[in-house]
């Protein structure tokens, strides 16, 4: 089915985005899985390419395209590489830049904006903790105030861009009464004293990303490093969380969609009792049932952009989308595991890999049990 959300302009932005992954990213896929992280080299690219600065207003360097599109199209290209690509550019570039640009003060925004849209500062979001992710409003990284310092004390774990980062904001408790009413962002320098990060956690999948834990001993930032509102940070927190799920979402199904593809190709090559596998009628009709949900889902994921786009998307209807891409994103790529054969399970081939990549997405950005948990109370039950 023709997709109607995109116009020329998306058109060519997409062309130049694949040109780049092609030209400057791809030859070196292995190398990022084996160094487990995505190299300076890669994001200073991605800067000079105007990837990197899309919600970013001009005068800070980024292009401000004013229109989520361009986001979508830059995720759907960097999903069809595979998923560490969006995952690291979209906590960049996507999730972390709405909490620069708009809960930000003019200052703030001159320190940590330029190098921001051209690669040389790399951030990330430390919201998930040892002690729980799911439970937000639980956390238990404090942030103490000190003359005309804060002192930040706790642990993250699991973040992305984690061992690179050179800015990370930090969810912290600031007043110790009042549960989710008292959490405050930070934007922290990583070179400051008392901060420190573990090793790159070992994962199942998405070799390439720089996954970490961070630690945080009397780190001393000051009232000019706050992010928002005092005691704010949670509704911060919330407000961006439906355009990080409809990111994932973007992922998930342009990442199945395209390992179908693949998988479709291989099938018409592969021979068994002389002829295609995918002539057999259980694959084919296999295949008809993943096609259907793929491009059924893409119209309800267009209908999100779209929303997102007029700032209409709800949290919920975000909520939606990710559970559902999620699992839909599994089962096609376990379906396409399967019409693999044994060359399924092999690590040289793509679709093992983004097998292996996929399973975290019903864990993270909120488990899908938890939009299922928003859903529900949203139906009022
Ligand atoms: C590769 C990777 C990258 C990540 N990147 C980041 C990042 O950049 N920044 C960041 O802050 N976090 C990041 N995360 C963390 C991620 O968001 C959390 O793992 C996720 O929110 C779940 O939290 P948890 O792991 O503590 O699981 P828990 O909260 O301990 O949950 C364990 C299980 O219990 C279920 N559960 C919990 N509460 C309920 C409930 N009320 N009802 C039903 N079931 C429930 C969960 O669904 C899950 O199945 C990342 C995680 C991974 C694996």
């Amino acid at each position: 089915m023709k997709r109607e959300i995109y116009d020329e302009d998306h058109e060519a932005f997409r062309s130049s985005v694949r040109e780049f992954l092609d030209r400057e990213v791809v030859p070196d896929l292995e190398q990022h899985a084996e160094e487990k992280s995505l190299p300076r080299e890669f994001w200073v690219g991605a800067g000079k390419q105007g990837l990197l600065g899309l919600e970013i207003p001009e005068q800070y360097g980024g292009t401000e395209a004013g229109d989520y599109r361009f986001n979508a199209v830059l995720t759907e290209e960097l999903a069809k590489v595979n998923m560490t690509l969006p995952s690291c550019v979209g906590i960049h570039a996507d999730i972390v830049a709405p909490y620069l640009v708009h809960l930000t003060t003019e200052e703030q925004r001159q320190r940590w904006l330029p190098g921001f849209c051209s690669g040389e500062t790399l951030t990330a979001i430390g919201m998930t903790e040892p002690s729980g992710g799911s439970d937000l409003a639980g956390l238990k990284t404090t942030a103490v105030k000190d003359g005309d310092s804060w002192v930040i004390n706790g642990s993250k774990t699991f973040i992305t861009n984690g061992y690179s980062a050179d800015l990370v904001v930090v969810a912290a408790r600031t007043s110790p009464e009042k549960k989710a009413k008292g959490i405050t962002l930070f934007g922290v320098d990583t070179a400051l004293d008392g901060y420190s990060r573990g090793r790159k956690l070992d994962k199942v999948g998405q070799p390439e990303s720089d996954t970490a834990e961070l630690f945080f001993e009397d780190v001393r930032v000051s009232d000019e490093d706050i992010i928002g509102e005092l005691d704010q940070g949670f509704i911060h927190m919330m407000t961006f969380l439906p355009q990080e799920r409809l990111g994932c979402s973007i992922t998930n199904l342009a990442h199945a969609a395209q390992i179908l593809t693949e998988t479709i190709a291989y099938c018409k090559e592969r021979k068994a009792f002389g002829q295609s596998i995918g002539q057999f009628q259980h694959n084919k009709f296999l295949i008809a049932d993943l096609v259907t949900r793929v491009e059924v889902t893409q119209a309800f994921i267009d209908q999100c952009v779209i929303a997102h786009t007029k700032g209409e998307l709800t949290p919920i209807d975000a909520a939606k989308a990710k559970w559902w891409t999620s699992q839909l994103q599994n089962e096609v790529l376990d379906h396409c595991v399967q019409l693999h054969g044994g060359y399924g399970f092999m690590n040289e081939y793509r679709v093992a890999r983004a097998w292996r990549d996929a399973r975290v997405t019903k864990i993270w950005a909120g488990s899908n049990e938890i939009m299922k948990e928003l859903i529900g109370r949203d139906i009022g039950l």
